[in-house]
């Protein structure tokens, strides 16, 4: 997410704010029974396709009095496995669900066949070096003949305005490609670790990494990234991203305030579909992409912590509209979201990227006022079938 990690780390007021909104963590037991949820990863393995999360906080921010982790999740099908976004924590929690293989290597990641980035907002993407460099030790990343495919965001191809229009022009970080997209950032990660990748391939025989991971920029339709500083283009269709055996993955253009390209993800299986929003307003192209899904698995944020928290900063009145209206334009509330879930006629709405990450679920419950069929509020580890169930 945007505009609140930029807040919070330049003032320390919204910070204390969190603070004050602590609540108590929340269980996956909460939503057990039904057909499509299962509550523990046994139950949830008889599923040929499940929804797993790994991680359901947002904002480069370890909350106070919370157990969510970095947002990230994983789309299990099978014995084969897909990753969206590597927030904070996403490594240890493939662990923690019993995602890792039991093969040759302590990081079995052989069925990891593709990673989906939303965006390249810190909290979206930190832990996406370490699935790369902990993953290939041991040869546990990808196959030779099957490497990891990544898939994310271009370059952006010119600078965010500033904000407030006021400020004067900050110096640019790496003028010499200051918007790099998830190829660029991933050639960049190999050279900054080679280090450590040469003595892994050198001294211990491990793989060379460039031949099991594979990233790639989505592709725009012609003219839709004509202006990043301009409100996104409706996407008539959307885009193909990645297909095989298993799922077809396509996205569209979501609304994230200045983060452009920002995307929603779908995937169709033979079980079911299951859409991600990523981080995005109320968006026209997502609610598209997921008409009639079986999941969506959508962002929320807490408009009256928004509100409290920019509230409290020694800020003339008018910033501090400014801040408030930034913020929740690139995000969806509380009191938003079901409606999202209603028009889009998704049958289970599972509301992930808390912010902020450490309220107590019965303020989450609210979202399901507009919204007609199941909500799930999202919790760490929580594993959720989609469709039918193995014998
Ligand atoms: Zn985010
Ligand atoms: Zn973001």
């Amino acid at each position: 997410m945007c505009d609140v990690s930029r807040i919070a780390m330049s003032r320390r007021g919204l910070l204390r704010s969190a603070g004050a909104l602590t609540g108590a963590a929340m269980s996956p037991m909460l939503f057990s029974g039904s057909a499509s949820t299962a509550d523990t990863a046994g139950d949830a393995a008889r599923y040929n396709t499940r929804l797993v999360l790994l991680g359901t906080s947002g904002g480069p921010i370890w909350w106070e009095d919370s157990d969510r982790s970095g947002i990230s999740s994983a789309i299990v099908i099978g014995d084969a496995k897909y990753v969206v976004d590597c927030g904070d924590g996403a490594g240890h929690s493939l662990r923690k669900a019993g995602l890792l293989g039991q093969g040759e290597g302590q990081n079995d990641l052989h069925d990891l066949r593709g990673v989906f980035l939303t965006h390249l907002h810190s909290d979206h993407i930190s832990d996406y070096p370490a699935l790369l460099l902990h993953g290939f030790v041991g040869g546990g990343l990808g196959r030779d003949d099957r490497p990891v495919q990544v898939h994310g965001p271009g370059r952006r191809g010119t600078l965010p305005e500033v904000f407030p229009p006021d400020r004067p022009e900050p110096d640019v970080v790496n003028p010499g490609n200051p918007w790099p997209g998830t190829a660029d950032m991933t050639s960049s990660l190999i050279e900054a670790f080679a280090t450590d990748i040469n003595d892994r391939i050198f001294d211990s025989g491990a793989p060379d990494i460039r031949a099991r991971v594979q990233a790639h920029d989505i592709v725009l339709p012609e003219g839709a990234g004509a202006d990043p500083n301009a409100a996104p283009p409706r996407l008539e269709t959307p885009v193909e991203v990645y297909e095989d055996d298993r799922v077809k993955v396509t996205a569209t253009l979501v609304d994230h305030g200045q983060v452009f390209p920002s995307f929603g993800y779908r995937f169709d299986t033979e079980d079911g579909s299951v859409v991600f929003s990523g981080d995005t307003t109320v968006s026209d192209n997502l609610i598209d992409l997921a008409a009639n899904c079986n999941l969506l698995v959508h962002e929320v944020v807490d408009e009256a912590w928004v509100r409290e928290s920019i509230e409290g900063l020694p800020e003339p009145q008018p910033i501090k509209d400014a801040y408030i209206n930034h913020m929740l334009g690139a995000h969806t509330t509380i009191e938003q979201v079901g409606g999202v879930a209603e028009e889009a006629g998704a049958g289970t709405l599972v509301l992930n990227h808390f912010v902020p990450g450490n309220l107590p679920a019965g303020r989450w419950q609210q979202a399901g006022k507009d919204f007609s069929g199941r909500l799930i509020i999202g919790a760490d580890l929580m594993h959720i079938g989609v469709g039918r169930k193995h014998d």
